[in-house]
């Protein structure tokens, strides 16, 4: 698929501010022109070229190293320009008005890799792991976005996909003999394959959903009553003072948002009003958010004090929680009492209690762990690969034909209804590296990214 961008475009590739280089890039048809007009000459490919960029008048705007890359053979597979000037934002504006003047055009956010992309240069899943690890914040995240953008997720699907394709074959095969085709369906092979391929789908998943959480991890919201310790547990996670800690009830009025992470897994805390009648409007509003917040939350904490007996607005708030949000409770202030930091199981409910102290910082490692294996969150991460929701979406669409197509096999014998969900399936698939993509979900895809990109 060769595809023609019409418009030559340019952005500046390096981050907005100050810094020691900055880099204006160019890609299109007009790459070659506007070098020959900001330096002169064209210069060597893949070479560094060293030397004055000229503006309108022939005045030097700076001087630095320009690298050209003819097409295929760069990055988006169209003729590239980099222009590696001092890293100023008036030198680079000069110089991006200056390849603007020369008829390049803006580009947009992720632009670059869209073209990458429409040329073959890269698949959809490898495009999205640029953008995952330019974002990444952990180790963990950004060594999974690598794994994804070398091509490890992409093989692993195209792997399935070629599989399916066999399979699909062969049993379009045995429709073509109508009698011989239940001996072909019950000779155990295409039994055996398609267990092969619910096997390997299902790796992929649970691989796939490890990614998805080092890329997006999981909301967990704090509640309980005013006072007690919901800022003073956020702030111990975090490590940092961002939520405000006081002695006078209803304090948190806003919602305090947190992002940690736990061995690279990364948390949202967001910690809330006291949830309790308010007396007053602003406390009131406060109020409204927190339970707002539970919309998202894959996880509740709900904070009680260590010692007492479950108190009616406690229990006013364990009751009010909607059944589908898993609740955790956090029994704090044990120093009160002389309580050791420890984690148990509520008979009656089955939900884990853990007893700690978030002022004194004791007992946080049970609550880690604890969210960690909750979440499903591997101890570790090798051989995981960056996904993202859609690719989960399509995962779990390709099992669920992958397992009718089964049932089909198994019960109906029905050789045609089980290539069609093989199709089905592989379709599904197909959208994780984009070989057949909406233009609809590439403009939302690329548009995420950032520009110059
Ligand atoms: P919030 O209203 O639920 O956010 O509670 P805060 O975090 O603002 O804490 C209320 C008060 O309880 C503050 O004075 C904290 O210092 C205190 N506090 C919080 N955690 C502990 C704890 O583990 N032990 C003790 N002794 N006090 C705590
Ligand atoms: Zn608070």
């Amino acid at each position: 698929m060769e595809f023609e961008n019409i418009d030559t475009i340019a952005a500046l590739a390096t981050a907005p501010g100050r810094g020691g280089v900055g880099i204006v890039r160019v890609s299109g048809k007009q790459a070659a022109a506007i070098a020959e007009a900001i330096l002169g000459k064209i210069p060597k490919p893949r070479y560094a070229h060293y030397g004055a960029f000229y503006g309108e008048q022939g005045e030097i705007l700076d001087r630095g190293i320009a690298l050209y890359f003819p097409n295929p053979h760069s990055f988006t597979g169209e003729d590239v320009l980099e222009l590696q000037g001092h890293g100023g934002p008036i030198v680079l504006q000069w110089l991006l008005e200056r390849v603007v003047h020369l008829g390049a055009r803006l580009a947009e956010p992720g632009e670059f890799s869209k073209q990458a992309f429409l040329n073959d240069k890269l698949d959809l899943a490898q495009a999205e792991a640029i953008a995952d690890l330019i974002e990444a914040s952990s180790a963990q995240a950004a060594k999974s976005a690598l794994r994804s953008l070398q091509g490890d997720f992409s093989r692993e699907i195209n792997a399935l996909v070629e599989e399916m394709i066999q399979l699909r074959l062969y049993v379009e095969a045995a429709i073509d003999f109508p009698e011989e085709e239940i001996d072909f369906l019950s000779d155990g092979k295409v039994g055996g394959q398609l267990q092969h391929i619910l096997d390997r789908l299902h790796q992929v998943f649970a691989s796939a959903q490890q990614g998805v959480l080092l890329r997006e991890g999981m909301s967990v919201v704090i509640l309980g009553r005013p006072n007690a310790g919901k800022s003073s547990l956020l702030n111990a996670l975090s490590g940092k003072e961002t939520a405000i800690v006081t002695d006078i009830a209803g304090t948190t009025r806003d919602i305090v948002k947190e992002e940690i992470n736990i061995d690279g897994m990364p948390l949202h805390i967001l910690d809330t009003a006291g949830v309790r009648e308010a007396t007053d409007q602003v406390e009131q509003i406060g109020i409204e958010r927190a339970w707002a917040a539970l919309d998202n939350a894959d996880r509740v904490l709900v904070m009680l004090q260590a010692g007492e007996a479950i108190h009616p607005e406690d229990q006013a708030i364990l009751d009010k929680l909607p059944h589908a949000i898993p609740v955790t409770l956090v029994r704090n202030k044990i120093d009160l009492i002389g309580h050791e930091p420890m984690i148990e199981t509520e008979a009656q409910t089955g939900r884990a209690v853990i007893w700690l102290s978030a002022k004194h910082r004791q007992g946080l490692d049970l609550l880690r762990v604890h969210l960690k294996t909750e979440m499903g969150f591997a101890q570790t991460q090798e051989g995981v690969f960056m996904a993202r929701k859609r690719h989960l979406d399509a995962l779990q669409s390709a099992l669920d034909f992958a397992l009718k197509g089964q049932q089909q096999l198994e019960i109906y014998a029905a050789g045609e209804l089980l290539a069609e969900d093989l199709r089905m399936a592989q379709d599904a698939l197909s959208q994780i590296t984009g070989r057949f993509t909406s233009d609809d979900l590439l403009g939302r895809i690329f548009s995420s990214f950032c520009i110059g990109k």
